[in-house]
């Protein structure tokens, strides 16, 4: 996704290379950071939503770094299908974060 930019759907700024972002149904993107102080301070299921979310977030992350180290091959191949596991997971718990927000 080089060039394209995005504005963060809660704080209006924008989104930089290297900030934590995520796609939020009906939303658009957000800052992981923006998203999780809203969740926190409505706090009770919004916040166990924003657990739950930050779990996969970062999995998904180091799936990705685990990704890159190993060789090309059935280790390789094996977490990345594990990988879209936990995105379609993220994906799926999205759609009720969105109602949180
Ligand atoms: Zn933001």
């Amino acid at each position: 996704m080089p060039g394209k930019k995005w504005t963060c759907a809660l704080c209006g700024g924008e989104v930089v290379e290297g900030q934590r972002f995520t796609f939020l149904p009906g939303m658009g993107a957000v800052h992981v950071e923006c998203l999780n102080e809203r969740l926190l301070r409505k706090g009770g299921e919004a916040a166990a939503l924003a657990a739950a979310n930050e779990v996969l977030l970062y999995a998904i992350i180091r799936l990705k770094e685990a990704e890159r180290a190993a060789e090309e091959g059935e280790v390789r191949s094996k977490i990345a299908e594990v990988r879209r596991e936990v995105e379609k997971a993220a994906g799926s718990l999205a759609q009720l974060l969105s109602k949180h927000v």
